[in-house]
């Protein structure tokens, strides 16, 4: 099935998909497109995405995630050598509590520069005790 087929109307990245929207691509085959962030987190802050809408990773085919994430590594050696990143996260985020604006896959390659570049993704981890992990760890399993 075609990339169109999936198409949703208000669907700013099947718009980018179809060069309805433009976009600056720095990479782009048949099913996988890549560009540059329009509020960029950093210089090079790129943007990986399927040319078919999934709403999230949650829905993306093995096959396709794999390709995204192969992609996701070249761009990323590529901020290394040619823009002189020292680190970079790559992220993707599934739902609105988790910070998903937009609802079509996409991967984040985020670029960093130094340890003051001003991006701050860390956590303060919770206490151990609060939690049960062997039962949590157990949970996930079970349904893997
Ligand atoms: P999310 O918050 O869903 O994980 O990320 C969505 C990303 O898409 C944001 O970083 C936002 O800046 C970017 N974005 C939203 N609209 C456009 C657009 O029209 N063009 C480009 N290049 N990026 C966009
Ligand atoms: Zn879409």
């Amino acid at each position: 099935m075609s990339f169109e087929e999936h198409y949703q109307e208000n669907c700013i990245f099947c718009k980018i998909a179809r060069g309805e929207v433009p976009c600056l691509k720095v990479y782009e085959d048949q099913e996988i497109l890549a560009f540059l962030d329009t509020s960029p987190a950093s210089k090079g802050h790129t943007l990986v995405i399927t040319k078919e809408h999934f709403d999230s990773m949650l829905n993306v085919p093995e096959d396709l995630l794999a390709k995204t994430f192969r992609v996701a590594q070249k761009i990323a050696q590529a901020l290394e050598t040619k823009l002189g990143a020292k680190g970079i996260n790559i992220l993707t985020n599934i739902h609105e509590i988790a910070g998903q604006s937009v609802h079509h896959f996409h991967v984040h390659i985020i670029p960093r520069y130094g340890p003051n570049d001003g991006l701050k993704l860390e956590c303060t981890p919770l206490k151990l005790e609060k939690f049960n992990l062997p039962v949590i760890a157990n949970d996930i399993k079970s349904s893997i």
